[in-house]
Parts: C-alpha cells; structure tokens; sequence
C-alpha cells in the first residue's frame, strides 16, 4: 500500500543540470480536491482498481504544434510520477511537438479525436475487456493520438480517420521505434505499444514490470530502465 503520508519526498521537483537551469521542469504533487472531484465519476470510479490517494498529478512544460511553450497535467501512479517527470523534461528539452495535454475528463471518450496526451482514465483494456487497462492502473501514457493511432483488431485504425497517420515515416508528433522521443520513455523503463503485434498502439507507453499478476503494480519486478534492440 502506497500512502501520501509515507512519501512527502515524492512532492518534488526535479533537479535540472546547471547547463539546463532556465528550462522548466516537471513537478508532481498528490491529486488536489479539485481534481478528485473531476476525476470522480468517469476517469475515476470506487471500483477503480488504484485508489485516488495513490494517483499523482505531474504538471509537466512541452511544446505544442506552433511552436508555442504550453503547461499541462498528467495522472499517474505515484510510484512512477518521477518517471513521467523526467521523460517529459526530456520530451521538453528536445523539443517533440505535443498537441495538447490533457487530463482525461476534459475530453473523456473523446479525448483521441482531440489529440489530448493522457495518462490515467479507469477503463477495460479495449483489446480485452476482461482486464483494466494499464490506464487504469495509472501505468500507461497515451502520446498525441492522431499521429500515433491504434490498430483496432476489428475497426482499424482508432481514431476514426487517422489511418493515413500510419505509416511511421516521420511526420510531427509521430513515435517511431528508436526515435529521440521513443528512447526518452524507454531510458526510464518505459515500453512501447508500437511492437504489440496485431494490435499496434503507436500512441501507448506503459511502465515495463516484470511478472505474472494481472495487476502490474504487484509485479516482483520493475525495469527503471531499458534497452532497444534494434536489430531484433
Ligand atoms: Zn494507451
């Protein structure tokens, strides 16, 4: 069990390198009143299978498709708010473009069409709906979902309208395997939804833990980092 009052250490702000001190970085904090509240209801129900103490809010800097600086929140597990943290000061720090982030209820079900990046939402997994998401755990980030759509097994490409974003030969946005955004996730022990076979979901990053529960976050193992191979 994971408990705010355990972890004051984890409302944080991340150390910059001197090189990087006029860069802004990403900070978590535990979920305010306010958020519970939006929360409650749609992206967050009590049979959620993460309760909302252990969810955190990490307020992270990007830069959108103008070019323009933007601020946005991202739910998470609190175990991994440091991860999300860094990856996103990195994401920052190399530019890659993000449309628009988002918590989940401000566009709900639609949040793929409105290209909104999200973290958690409390929702069955859509390729098998016997088991939560790891949205639902707050182990997995969405990541500008019209450039980096779903292959549906039965309706295609998801969103509606984006398989012409499919091919992974660049384009704004986009996640390719070994791209600088790709290898931000992954040096912190984030894996890609790109190599799932049959279902490839571009625009998912989970956090890589290790065994054989259905619920990740009792897993024996987590990778704090990892390695492409790109050859295989
Ligand atoms: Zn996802």
């Amino acid at each position: 069990m994971h408990t705010w009052s355990a972890g004051l250490a984890l409302v944080g702000v991340l150390a910059a390198c001197a090189a990087a001190q006029a860069d802004p970085v990403a900070t978590f904090q535990p979920l305010s009143q306010a958020q519970r509240a939006a929360m409650t209801g749609d992206a967050w129900r009590p049979e959620c299978p993460v309760p909302l103490d252990d969810l955190a809010a990490v307020t992270v800097p990007y830069v959108d498709f103008e070019g323009a600086e933007r601020s946005g929140t991202l739910v998470i597990h609190q175990r991994f708010a440091g991860d999300v943290a860094a990856i996103f000061t990195e994401l920052h720090q190399a530019a890659f473009p993000i449309r628009i982030i988002s918590p989940w209820e401000n566009f709900g079900d639609k949040y793929a069409e409105h290209d909104a990046t999200v973290g958690s939402y409390c929702r069955r997994a859509q390729d098998a709906p016997e088991s939560w998401s790891g949205h639902a755990y707050g182990v997995a980030i969405d990541i500008n979902p019209r450039e980096n759509p779903f292959l549906d097994a039965q309706l295609g490409w998801w969103p509606a309208g984006t398989a012409p974003y499919a091919p992974r030969d660049g384009g704004i946005g986009k996640v390719a395997a070994g791209s600088p955004a790709f290898l931000a996730f992954a040096r912190h022990g984030w894996a890609w939804g790109g190599f799932y076979p049959g279902v490839t979901d571009y625009m998912h990053f989970y956090k890589s833990l290790v065994g054989f529960t259905p619920n990740p976050l009792a897993r024996a193992y987590e990778a704090p980092t990892l390695t492409y191979i790109p050859s295989r």
